[in-house]
């Protein structure tokens, strides 16, 4: 299913191993300047579809040291290395850094220590990731570094909630030059351990019941769509899910009704779908569906009157998995081992998804520290570890583009 990545000939090849030294050694020392970098970042909002602010602080950096960054038509950033790399020739490996946060413009950004941690609103997610990758691509260009492969870094919009991944689907669309990549790899939040190689795809849909509603005593007998409502959430959940591939469908949000003496015009429901299998998923729609079907086909029964109904997709991110013997999550492993870590396999739902589902070679790494409350207003990050997370990004970068 996934397109094959050969190691590259040359890899360590005695023409880039000083360069690689050289890289290792210098951003060996950044520690304490990628974290000023991420705290920087995260004092500049990103909220869901306002990210541009914020890009344009990471574009003038690209351009201090030398990289000419565009901007895509939905404001994903660019960045070839080695500059002027033609992708097309040769598949090229991403490193995607998600530049959104989940948090809405409305809530004030004020990042600030208390004793050993830095706190505040996206201090970790994904501030750190983007931290770490500008650290790594000033250490290649420092460095002189010339890989076998171009490397893109792709600083996306959208991945948080209702973005619903919509920077990396762009940035991989039909015909594009990243939809070559050999290799992805998301750059997400914290840690030094975890390698997600299995994305957890998701279905979100809002599902809303009108009918005729009316007086709740002299209209009383018409159908109600808040009972069609109660009726649907009462089936899906005696819906016997899958514990493997393991699925989850959680009734996330309802609502409905305009007074305590009416029957209500609306009723409607927001469901949350959940699964590593992209089959399970679609199978458990079907389920759902039909669970919606006699639902209304129930209290059409009871009431008098018509109910229609309207399905709406709010979300969609694809499932995929990549298996632990590949080369890419095998490199990834080697990496963390260095780092003297012992690598943690997992499943999540980021950026990777999409190249996953795709059949591209995708991981998703943290980009080290420790950190809690993420995507909440107390998100914390520790600084315990300084550089190792871009070291490990760097491994895994020499062995998957060639260096
Ligand atoms: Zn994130």
């Amino acid at each position: 299913m996934f397109r094959p990545m050969h190691a590259e000939k040359g890899r360590g090849s005695p023409a880039n191993a000083k360069p690689l030294q050289a890289a290792r050694t210098w951003l060996g020392e950044q520690g304490a300047a990628i974290l000023d970098e991420q705290i920087e970042v995260a004092r500049v909002p990103a909220p869901p579809f306002q990210e541009n602010v914020r890009a344009e602080l990471i574009a003038g950096k690209l351009a201090s040291f030398g990289m000419d960054a565009v901007f895509d038509e939905i404001g994903n950033l660019l960045a070839w290395f080695p500059t002027g790399s033609c992708a097309h020739e040769r598949s090229p490996v991403i490193v995607a850094t998600h530049v959104d946060t989940v948090f809405g413009p409305e809530i004030p950004i004020e990042i600030r220590a208390i004793g050993e941690r830095w706190v505040g609103p996206g201090i970790t997610d994904n501030a750190r990731g983007l931290a770490v990758a500008l650290a790594v691509l000033r250490a290649l260009i420092g460095a002189g570094v010339e890989p076998q492969r171009p490397i893109l870094f792709a600083f996306t919009v959208g991945e948080e909630g209702s973005g619903d991944l919509r920077g990396v689907k762009h940035l991989l669309r039909g015909g594009s030059a990243p939809r070559a990549a050999s290799a992805f790899i998301a750059v997400d939040g914290s840690g030094l351990r975890r390698i997600i190689h299995n994305a957890l795809g998701s279905l979100r849909f809002r599902v809303t019941v009108e009918g005729p509603g009316g007086h709740s005593w002299t209209d009383w007998g018409r159908a109600n769509p808040a009972v069609a409502i109660g009726e649907f959430i009462h089936r899906i959940s005696e819906l016997n899910l899958p514990r493997e591939p393991r699925t989850t469908l959680t009734v996330a949000r309802l609502g409905g009704g305009t007074s305590i003496n009416a029957i209500p015009v609306e009723a409607w429901l927001e469901l949350d779908l959940r699964s590593v299998s992209d089959e399970t998923l679609h199978s458990t729609e079907q389920r759902i569906r039909e669970a919606l079907a006699a639902s209304l086909a129930a209290e059409r029964e009871r009431g008098q009157g018509t109910l229609s109904v309207e399905w709406q997709l709010i979300g969609q991110r694809p499932a995929g998995s990549l298996p632990a013997s590949h080369p890419l999550v095998q490199a990834a492993d080697e990496a963390t081992r260095i780092l003297g870590e012992e690598p943690e396999h997992a499943v999540s739902s980021t950026d990777a998804n999409v190249p996953l589902a795709l059949g591209i070679p995708a991981i998703a790494v943290g980009a080290g520290g420790t950190a809690g409350d993420t995507h909440t207003l107390n998100e914390w990050f520790e600084d315990s570890d300084g550089a190792s997370g871009a070291l490990r990004l760097l491994a895994i970068l020499a062995s998957v583009a060639g260096f």
